[in-house]
């Protein structure tokens, strides 16, 4: 049975109720238990089990350091491309949003890489929109054999695939499979995909199964948190991973917690989850799955980050650019709009502003990009990040915590 149909029989309003109401005897009960179901999971993320938080975070830090040790793994995305087929109201790649687009050259992501590589990173996340026409099969497995030559972990985050279009990925040196499903709730993701392949919501939640039948060792899962109820989202993604370590038990598994940050377009998130939700939240996914690696990307600002790591993050992001060539600039030169899937020379667009320049340096986009300068000149993010610190800079603070920051991908080095 797929994912999808154990999850059309998830009793999810009534859990969320559960948890609503749950009391501080039944938070204590489902706190001690060696394995948690998904009602003790509704308990841990409760109103009343955040009374008890410092009880929770001790749990969290203790269980953490035993499964995982004093280190947290650092990896870098890698932008390839931010055309895209999909209108996602959230996302500033929305084939709709009138933004500076390009598709970087084999050689332009051999150079990204480097500059990440120099830096110090061996675990790097390939990204991009979902376009067949750009980023099709071939330039990903392209892409991964030229950078798998000189980082030892590459893992992708791209418009989801058939089975047998995954292998050559895997083949060319993937390992990891990232995909969101934005939200388990049918309704909102109705109504946040608007056009494209991406409206297919059982489509994109067996992806992490297909990933695996094509042989990727690493699959991260997770919603998007500001779109629907946070704990509706949190009790979904539990038993989305709860089947993923059944059925595709190979594989280890990541769950990241990305919260709505801002893009082109405007979009405000529709749901409410605060600061003190989100360590919650850490804690009982930690203590309902021991060994999964929790992501933390610099969607979330530098001390809320620094807060965290204690309490069970395993895996994040640092010095991140969320636009293709935001490491280098390649690319520069080949910006444009698209319509249509048609490329348009900038100033051509029905989308210029009045009085437009033809000139890049000139072209006048929506909010979105990482700075006013970097908007100037480069293709627009996928959204504003939030910790603007360095790799080096995010390194040194593990290190003053006490941890050991690992550039490398353990997983890989072992299995190579
Ligand atoms: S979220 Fe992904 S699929 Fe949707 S518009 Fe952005 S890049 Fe495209």
């Amino acid at each position: 049975m797929s994912f999808v149909a154990e999850f059309n029989l998830l009793p999810l309003p009534s859990l969320v109720r559960k948890s609503l109401t749950a009391d501080t005897t039944a938070v204590r009960e489902s706190q001690a238990k060696p394995r948690l179901s998904l009602m003790d999971f509704a308990h841990l993320i409760s109103p009343a089990a955040a009374e008890s938080l410092e009880v929770l975070s001790r749990r969290s830090h203790q269980l953490t350091q035993q499964r995982f040790g004093k280190v947290i793994r650092l990896f870098a995305p890698l932008y390839l491309s931010n055309e895209c087929v999909n209108n996602c109201q959230y996302c500033g790649f929305s084939r709709d949003n009138p933004i500076l687009r390009v598709t970087l050259s084999l050689d332009e992501v051999r150079r990204e890489a480097r500059a990440l590589k120099e830096q110090g990173f061996r675990n790097v996340l390939l990204v991009a929109g979902e376009h067949p026409k750009f980023v099709p099969v071939a330039y990903l497995e392209n892409c991964v054999r030229a950078l798998h030559e000189e980082i030892p972990s590459v893992s992708l985050e791209v418009g989801p695939l058939e089975t047998p279009d995954y292998r050559p990925l895997v083949a060319a040196g993937a390992d990891g499979l990232v995909v969101y499903q934005e939200t388990y709730d049918r309704d909102v993701y109705a109504q946040m995909h608007t056009a494209g392949p991406k409206r297919n919501f059982d489509w994109r939640l067996e992806t992490p199964e297909r990933a695996y039948a094509a042989g990727f060792r690493r699959l991260g899962i997770s919603p998007l948190y500001g779109l629907a109820d946070w704990r509706y989202e949190a009790i979904s993604v539990a038993a989305h991973a709860d089947y993923l370590l059944r059925n595709c038990w190979k594989a280890q598994l990541t769950i990241s917690l990305p919260r709505l940050r801002p893009c082109a377009g405007e979009f405000q998130p529709l749901t409410h989850m605060s600061d003190r939700d989100l360590a919650q939240l850490v804690c009982a996914f930690r203590l309902m799955f021991p060994d999964a690696g929790l992501v933390l990307s610099t969607r979330e600002p530098s001390k809320l980050r620094d807060g965290l790591i204690p309490l069970g993050i395993t895996l994040m992001s640092a010095g991140s650019h969320t636009e293709p060539g935001g490491y280098t600039g390649a690319g520069r030169e080949k910006l444009h709009q698209t319509v249509r899937g048609r490329i348009v020379e900038l100033g051509a667009s029905e989308w210029a502003p009045v009085g437009q320049a033809s000139s890049r340096a000139d072209a006048t986009i929506p909010h979105g990009g990482s700075s006013a300068a970097s908007r100037a000149t480069n293709a627009t993010g996928q959204f504003d990040i939030a910790d603007a610190r360095s790799p080096g800079e995010v390194a040194e603070l593990i290190r003053q915590l006490g941890y050991e920051p690992v550039w490398k991908d353990w997983d890989a080095a072992l299995t190579t």
